[in-house]
């Protein structure tokens, strides 16, 4: 049930109606927008109880919703969220650029790719310390190591950072050295972990699994939420399909789609979608011309060599190319790069 208080309605109002929810079992999340609050209620609802809200002092409107994300849809929060990362805002006018290695590998390393990722413009530096590989017999990342490197380098440069967190264990160790929490395409189902991220206050970077339906990627994001964490970026990183041209198919249409279906902002990353450099800038520039918030895109002092997805990985001259193309793109829908 969705409970819109009246623009005016008093901290006393809102108040009452949250101990009378509560009383009735109800698991409440609360939207505070410029104008009005929303809460919504989560539970067993019957018909009596709507029209009992709507006779509370300070109610607008009680209403049922069918709506299956109850708190990534727009009848909860109708309002696009914004999400604060270090000096960035995802979801604002300015489209985000997360840029970095596939892996952490080494400090110097690091620290051109840093530079040059905040001299073309980014905002965000990225870098796996724990990598799901294919192979067991791959590297897996430094670990912590790694996130300290990632860290410190970006502290360095003015940059806030996102890595990926894998197990439910690792939660409270990545949160220590990183600003942004992702979530992997191979755990985006991992119930526990998007629980457990859920429980944390770090904004959250959720890829689309590999073969996830729009539905299923934003009832995982609905996971996440449940538990409190409000902040879910949606990350487009291409799906499976039949097209064996390019490593996964990147789902263009998913970025309305997803706009329209919740407030949540959404990021596009060209790079795992396409799997090849070639095709990787003029891929960010269709994302943002879709509407994108922000890409996360790889790029590395020397990919040929970069110890995780290489091939698909940006040289840094080509990140500044890439930067200049989207910027006219941006602009031309209103929007700034
Ligand atoms: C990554 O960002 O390096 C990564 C492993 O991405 P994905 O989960 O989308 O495959
Ligand atoms: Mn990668």
């Amino acid at each position: 049930m969705i409970i819109v208080m009246k623009e005016n309605a008093t901290d006393e109002q809102k108040e009452r109606v949250k101990k009378r929810l509560t009383e009735l079992g109800f698991d409440i999340h609360q939207s505070t927008g410029v104008l009005k609050t929303i809460f919504g209620a989560v539970g067993q609802v019957t018909g009596w109880l709507v029209e009992e809200m709507q006779a509370l002092e300070g109610i607008d409107q009680a209403f049922r919703v069918s709506d299956p994300f109850k708190l990534a849809g727009r009848s909860f929060h109708p309002d696009p969220t914004v999400i604060r990362v270090g000096k960035a805002e995802v979801g604002g006018n300015r489209v985000v650029v997360m840029a970095g290695p596939c892996s952490v590998e080494d400090r110097e390393g690091m620290r051109r790719i840093a530079r040059s990722a905040a001299a073309g413009g980014a905002t965000v530096l990225r870098g796996g310390a724990f990598k799901p590989r294919s192979s067991p017999y791959a590297f897996q990342g430094l670990g912590k190591e790694g996130l300290e490197i990632l860290a410190a380098v970006a502290a360095e440069s003015g940059l806030a950072t996102v890595s990926e967190v894998m197990d439910t264990r690792d939660v409270d160790l990545v949160c220590r050295y990183v600003d942004v929490l992702q979530i992997g395409a191979r755990n985006m189902q991992n119930t526990p972990l998007l629980k457990e991220v859920g429980r944390t206050a770090k904004p959250v970077l959720l890829k689309r699994g590999l073969s996830a339906t729009i539905e299923e990627w934003i009832m995982a994001a609905e996971y996440v939420m449940s538990e409190g964490n409000y902040q879910v970026m949606m990350c487009e990183r291409g799906i499976r399909t039949y097209e064996t041209s390019t490593r996964n198919t990147l789902d263009i249409s998913a970025i309305p789609i997803v706009h329209e279906k919740t407030h949540l902002p959404v990021v596009a990353d060209p790079s795992h979608a396409v799997g090849r450099r070639d095709k990787v800038i003029v891929m960010a520039r269709a994302a943002v011309a879709a509407g994108a918030d922000a890409l996360l895109v790889e790029i590395h002092h020397n990919p040929e060599v970069a110890v995780s997805d290489g091939p698909q990985t940006l040289f840094l001259e080509q990140f500044a190319q890439m930067m200049a193309e989207i910027r006219p793109v941006a602009r031309a829908i209103g929007r700034d790069a």
